[in-house]
């Protein structure tokens, strides 16, 4: 019998070897993977008097607000999802994914097994020609690599990279199977490529390297900063709620939202600034200007003047002896150093925008109490990011919105209990002194000649290890994470990737899925049990439990299983360590014994009621700032006055324990950032303005939001997704580039046309729509499309993928990839 003979006998090998053949791209087979009468018994529920309907609760995965979700099942086929209405987060609702998780199961193009390469040649064009493998011979391939490297010294040559895992029983695996194995590259996150300009910004002045939660439900100002918050703002289903409550409540929660295109946020405001590209900080810094001139500033939280006089005056300094600060620190050196001249005017001639929205803006936001300021991308993803995000969010302290009702705070942690073993135990030699000790991270993550105070480097991963600089990988292995396609310049990874050993644990057929040389499948999120923390929302702890509404559909495995099942192969006292972990059930079960003196709030003590429930939550938030006094929470009320030393350790985590304008951070590495960057030693600690640079050698921004449907690329390969995906400028199966008429009409474009996009470093294809609520000087559309890969659905959409002319420049002190500063020429084709 032949192999394809063989193959064929069973339903599910034969749907493997299908989908193998036509995974790279080949179209020598019916729907990639399946007949047509295959793929309409998966799409159609049975027709039959006794099915049984199971609810499930678990938790949705296509973004990180992790929304509760109650699977409807009939004889064991998905087919309803609504939001739970015992889920805090969700509430009952859903955003517009969140019932699309059916079709992300029932993907047809979805990996159905382990696979290897058997075509040597690597790229976009070829076909990767997998083969099905059983389990214990791709876990077999995948350890056998990486004992090798041990054998030989060089651990440090296996990466483990890794996009959206924040469980304990996935991504949290990966410190430990680093540390028992030796490699600086065990884990590398995606942070970089994501929001570390906000997280760093954050830890720049308040200590925390974090993402905020927030009271919505009290505050009575948002003033918002490029963040999307009705597009894409976490945690977005939460946003929206909060949106519908905040705008009908009395008094209302008045809006103003800066952006450089009028999107659905903006047009849901009460007032809409549109800015030039890079710009926030500049806005910020007037805003804090003429709080402080108007004499608006929080003064039980910020401080006063000794004698209650007023002296900030445009241009003129002030003796900081007589000041006496309480919250934070630096207020009147920044002052003097910086903003004294930063005044609506200069602003209105660095950001374009009208010089009396900026001072009513301030005045407005100035004197509105409970007022919060929030940023994302748009201000953090330039070179300029770090010190745009430490200009908005200083707004939050001059209007004293932290640890306030209506203010912002830091997410508390669930109450897990140890894991089942300590690691600890079972580290030999090689891990506690190896070789591999004496190498870099591959990224030059916290290296003086890289990038010493970033988390992650991740863009630099692939071009770093074609260059060999510091070194080139041997293996890597993904988690969640498609750099080919989401790195700016993309094109760089797909070189890198062709001289390494790819192992891709996506469901998907994903571009970086195509370079690999062994696919170890996850389950999808509605198959899986995993442990899933909650994104910051409001400030007290929640875990979800994301339960399985169906066995897996096909011979895949959760990721925390496969790389469990990989270090049980590792050799020495690794090897035993995972023996004794068992699996990421046992995992869990020992993070739910937290549980048993930490009941939740709904009754959740122990694993099988946290499977019962999805959620284990316990309410209140513990702290509370009330007029520049901190309390805690004391069973009853935030009632026990806290100590500064307590402040310090438990909220502001500075050096000071205050809210640091003056950043002592970013002090402490004075000397490398004045080197590196070729700042102003006296003034780089502090929120400065600073020019954006704009790579790309174009003539107009390029801005490439992240919208509702986007779904962080899991809705890549989902037709509905697509079709809704352009809030602004939709069309019927069409994302288009959106340009301003006046900015068309000087190239001789016409709407419909379509156009080129070019920058230094590749070009793109896609269709304009004119648009006077765009900027004359900016393109916008989204990143979503442009995959030359992902499946039958994704591939091939215009426009193209705009990494493919975004160069990749990163902000050198938070490593944020700057995604929003290229500029690019157009032209109708
Ligand atoms: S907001 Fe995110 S987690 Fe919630 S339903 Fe939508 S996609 Fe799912």
């Amino acid at each position: 019998m032949s192999f394809k003979e063989q193959v064929l006998k069973s339903p599910v090998s034969r749907r493997r070897f299908l989908q193998a053949s036509a995974a790279g791209g080949a179209t020598t087979v019916i729907g990639v993977g399946m007949t047509l009468k295959e793929q309409k018994a998966i799409a159609q529920p049975q027709n039959d008097a006794a099915a049984q309907t199971k609810i499930t609760k678990s938790i949705c995965h296509q973004c990180p607000a992790r929304c509760g979700i109650d699977v409807y099942t009939t004889n064991g086929r998905v087919h309803a999802i609504y939001g739970s209405t015992e889920h805090p987060i969700a509430n009952g609702k859903l955003c517009p994914k969140g019932p699309l998780g059916a079709y992300i199961l029932y993907d047809p193009d979805r990996f159905k097994g382990p696979m290897k390469r058997t075509n040597p040649k690597k790229g976009r064009n070829e076909d990767p020609k997998f083969v099905p493998i059983s389990w214990d011979e791709a876990l077999d391939i995948a350890a056998g690599r990486l004992n090798a490297l041990r054998d030989k010294g060089e651990s440090h040559r296996f990466s483990l990279i890794y996009g959206r895992g924040w469980g304990e029983s996935c991504a949290g695996l990966q410190g430990t199977f680093g540390k028992l194995y030796g490699s600086p590259n065990v884990a590398i996150g995606h942070s970089s490529m994501c929001s570390d300009g906000s997280i760093k910004s954050k830890q720049a002045t308040d200590g925390n390297a974090s993402y905020n939660a927030h009271d919505y439900r009290n505050t009575n100002y948002l003033l918002l900063f490029g963040c999307g918050f009705l597009e894409a703002f976490r945690p977005y289903n939460y946003s929206m709620q909060m949106w519908g409550h905040m705008r009908s409540k009395s008094p209302k929660t008045r809006v103003t939202a800066v952006d450089v295109h009028i999107n659905t946020t903006l047009a849901a405001s009460d007032r809409a600034l549109l800015i030039k590209p890079g710009t926030d900080g500049a806005l910020a810094l007037a805003i804090a200007h003429v709080i402080l001139t108007e004499g608006l500033w929080d003064k039980a939280f910020v401080g006063d003047f000794e004698d209650g006089v007023n002296r900030f005056k445009t241009g003129q300094t002030i003796d900081p002896a007589l000041f006496k600060e309480k919250w934070v620190k630096g207020l009147i050196e920044w002052w003097n150093l910086e903003l004294k001249d930063r005044t609506p005017e200069w602003a209105s001639e660095v950001t374009t925008i009208f010089t009396r929205d900026i001072r009513n803006t301030a005045i407005e936001f100035g004197s509105t109490r409970p007022a919060m300021a929030l940023f994302e991308r748009g201000v953090h993803t330039h070179s300029n990011g770090i010190y745009n995000g430490m200009a908005v969010h200083t707004l939050n302290a001059l209007v004293g919105a932290f640890f306030a009702k209506g203010g912002m705070m830091y997410q508390m942690g669930p109450a897990y209990g140890p894991m089942p073993v300590s690691a600890d135990d079972y580290m030999d030699g090689y891990a506690k002194d190896g070789p591999w000790k004496n190498f870099p991270r591959i990224d030059l993550k916290g290296e003086k000649e890289g990038y010493l105070l970033a988390n992650n480097m991740l863009q630099d991963v692939g071009p770093n290890s074609l260059a060999g600089n510091p070194y080139k990988l041997d293996t890597a292995m993904f988690y969640l994470s498609n750099p080919v396609w989401t790195a700016p310049n993309g094109k760089v990874w797909e070189e890198a990737l062709k001289e390494v050993f790819v192992i891709d644990t996506s469901p998907f057929p994903g571009e970086t899925a195509m370079m690999a040389d062994l696919i170890l499948p996850d389950h999808t999120y509605l198959e899986r049990l995993q442990d899933a923390p909650s994104y910051p929302f409001e400030g007290y702890p929640l875990t979800q439990l994301r339960v399985p509404a169906v066995t897996p559909l096909y011979d895949t495995k959760y990721y925390g299983d496969t790389l469990i099942e990989i270090g049980k192969r590792i050799k020495g006292p690794m090897g035993e360590y995972y023996k004794q972990l068992k699996d990421t059930e046992n995992v869990l079960r020992h993070l739910a014994k937290g549980f048993e003196k930490n009941p939740g709030d709904n009754g959740v003590n122990d694993f099988e009621s946290w499977k019962e429930k999805g959620v284990w939550y316990k309410k209140p938030y513990f702290w509370q700032q009330r007029d520049g006094v901190f309390y805690e929470w004391d069973g009853k009320d935030y009632a026990t006055v806290m100590s500064e030393e307590e402040v310090k350790s438990k909220l502001f985590k500075t050096p000071s324990g205050k809210f640091e304008i003056r950043s002592g951070w970013l002090e402490s590495q004075v000397d490398w950032i004045a080197e590196k960057t070729g700042r102003d030693p006296s003034k780089l600690m502090f929120p400065i303005w600073e020019e954006p640079k704009h790579p790309g050698g174009g003539d107009l921004y390029m801005v490439t939001p992240k919208v509702a449907l986007h779904a962080e690329g899991r809705g890549a390969n989902l037709p509905v997704a697509i079709s809704l995906l352009q809030p602004t400028m939709g069309g019927r199966d069409q994302v288009y580039i959106e340009i301003h008429p006046e900015t068309a009409k000087q190239r001789n474009i016409n709407d419909g046309d379509q156009v080129k996009l070019k920058s230094d470093v590749g070009e793109i294809k896609g269709y304009v729509r004119l648009y006077e609520g765009v900027r004359p000087d900016t393109l916008v559309f989204p990143m979503e499309h442009g995959h030359w890969a992902h499946g039958r659905w994704a591939k091939g959409r215009e426009p193209g993928h705009s990494g493919e002319i975004t160069v990749n420049q990163s902000d050198r002190i938070t490593g944020q990839a700057n995604y929003y500063s290229t500029k690019v020429t157009i032209e109708k084709v």
